[in-house]
């Protein structure tokens, strides 16, 4: 095919393709204008000459052997072929389409070839980056999972290694979803399809690791495509937030908590009021009826006596009940304040040594208060105190039979005022020695059916006092002995000086039957 029809040589000269034809194996027929530019010749210089002119004495065998083959057995191939144009080596691909005569044999080649030599050039770079890569990404600080369009794992980092506990050998050829939780696959497989697609790569997924423990990972998916955007490779780019996400959560649960324990205390504040008011009222009535009786010539008063006490009593276990309870929900909340002013505290815990002992005698327990300090002027909260030092010794009662001893000491440490009540009760077990100071614990739950209380007493007491900058201490030996210490720094607030007398004007008396009422047992 050395000339074509005018009608012809219009279309091949525009086809946007280096075109030529070959008349037999080795020589070219008519050549196109895009043959002869990519050539640098002119088309007089190619048409019907041997191949020769543009290839190397060592590349025509095999391009003579693969036309040969299209002219013998009639059917279009494509191949490859490199040739030395100038000092350049170009390649081209060449499509070769056999032409049929009339008789069925191959009369000519039609050759539509392209120049892929920049393409060919991209890929040998992109090889050569993703062999620098690699060896960039084994050692990486974050987990690298290249997988294949199947997402079955082809390559895996040493960080991969580390956070999912799979080796690289165990997971290559496994599928991506190793590291995915069941119920996720099809979530998975959806979130690559739309990476396919084009879509945000950015993702946070539950995976699992070798051991079967779960995991939190921040994912980034990009796609490795070739020069006919066929998809090579996933790489997908992990990072373990697992510890972001469980502080997430922490701080979440602690907001709730905050909530809930805001509407605790709400609650409180409101079932404080709601149970002191019907408390209060019933004491007013006890005081009038108590009032009325003293003037009654009956002799019946006896037993009246007697009820009225046991309404007392239980009305004062209820209050001190409410009061504890209000006051260890403020504490579990930080809304317990303390009331401090500076003041003497020998003389307090004298005063409530001094209004115990009647009620202690009646009791039948050996009570002896010894100080080695006359005065000790220091900040302090007087009714908190007061009530730790109660509660203390009413312990004390409870947990000791008629003859033992109760005693009240206080002594001075460096700069600590410290006020021990020590009694040769029943004592406390080792193992139970600090657990009393938690809340809510009794030691014997059996045993304490005996003896009445909610078990907030010292877990209240301990708060009180290292709000103080103080703290409490026990030592015991079971069967023997009990010995609670107090320990508060001598230390004064500015200008608030508090004196007693004024304090004492709400009856300690009082304070005492509502600290003692889980004894008074009428
Ligand atoms: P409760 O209101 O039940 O007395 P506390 O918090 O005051 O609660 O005391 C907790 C537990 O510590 C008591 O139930 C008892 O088991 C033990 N305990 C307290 N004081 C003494 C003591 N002086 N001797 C023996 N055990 C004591």
């Amino acid at each position: 095919m050395n000339k074509i029809s005018p009608r012809f040589d219009f279309l091949f000269n525009n086809l946007n393709k280096i075109s030529y034809f070959l008349i037999d194996p080795t020589h070219f027929g008519a050549v196109n204008e895009k043959m002869a530019e990519f050539c640098s010749l002119n088309i007089s210089e190619i048409e019907g000459k041997p191949i020769s002119v543009i290839l190397d004495d060592h590349k025509i065998p095999a391009v003579k052997k693969f036309n040969e083959e299209i002219f013998e057995n009639g059917l279009r191939s494509t191949a490859e072929i490199e040739i030395e144009i100038g000092d350049e080596q170009k390649i081209i691909k060449v499509d070769t389409i056999p032409h049929h005569n009339l008789e069925g044999e191959v009369d000519f080649l039609l050759c539509l070839a392209e120049d892929i030599t920049a393409e060919l050039e991209k890929e040998k770079k992109f090889y050569k980056n993703k062999k620098r890569y690699r060896s960039i990404f084994k050692k990486a600080p974050l987990a690298f999972v290249v997988s294949n369009r199947e997402t079955n794992i082809i390559d895996w980092n040493d960080k991969a290694e580390e956070i999912f506990g799979w080796k690289k050998e165990e997971v290559i050829n496994k599928n991506f979803n190793i590291i995915v939780e069941e119920q996720s696959y099809s979530d998975i497989t959806e979130l690559i399809e739309n990476v396919f697609e084009g879509e945000e790569s950015y993702n946070i997924n539950k995976n699992i690791a070798k051991d079967g423990s779960e995991l939190f990972c921040e994912w980034n998916t990009a796609l490795i495509k070739d020069r006919n955007n066929k998809i090579l490779e996933i790489i997908s780019i992990a990072q373990d937030i697992t510890e972001k996400i469980n502080i997430q959560k922490r701080v979440e649960s602690q907001k709730e908590e905050l909530r809930y324990s805001e509407l605790r205390t709400q609650f409180f504040a409101n079932i404080s009021h709601e149970l002191k008011t019907p408390l209060n009222l019933i004491f007013s009535s006890l005081q009038l009826l108590e009032y009325k009786l003293k003037n009654t010539l009956s002799d019946d008063t006896y037993q009246f006596d007697k009820y009225l006490s046991s309404i007392k009593n239980n009305g004062f276990r209820l209050l001190r009940l409410v009061n504890n309870l209000i006051d260890i929900t403020k504490i579990d909340v930080n809304t317990f304040q303390l009331n401090r002013g500076n003041l003497d505290v020998i003389k307090l815990v004298e005063s409530v040594a001094d209004s115990t002992k009647d009620y202690l005698e009646t009791k039948n327990r050996n009570f002896r208060f010894e100080s080695e300090v006359s005065s000790q002027i220091m900040a302090c909260d007087p009714f908190n105190i007061e009530r730790v030092i109660l509660n203390l010794i009413s312990n004390a009662v409870k947990f000791t039979s008629e003859g033992d001893e109760i005693l009240l000491t206080i002594e001075k440490k460096d700069k600590n005022i410290i006020i021990s009540i020590r009694d040769t009760g029943i004592g406390i077990k080792k193992e139970n020695q600090n657990i009393i100071f938690e809340q809510f614990r009794q030691v014997d739950q059996k045993f304490n059916k005996q003896r009445e209380g909610s078990g907030i007493g010292l877990s209240l007491a301990k708060s009180i006092i290292e709000m103080h900058g103080g703290e409490i201490t026990l030592d015991s030996i079971y069967g023997i002995y009990s010995r609670f210490n107090v320990c508060l720094p001598i230390e004064t607030i500015d200008e608030k000086n508090v004196e007693l007398e004024s304090y004492y004007a709400d009856s300690l008396l009082n304070k005492i039957e509502l600290e003692f009422s889980d004894i008074n047992n009428i």
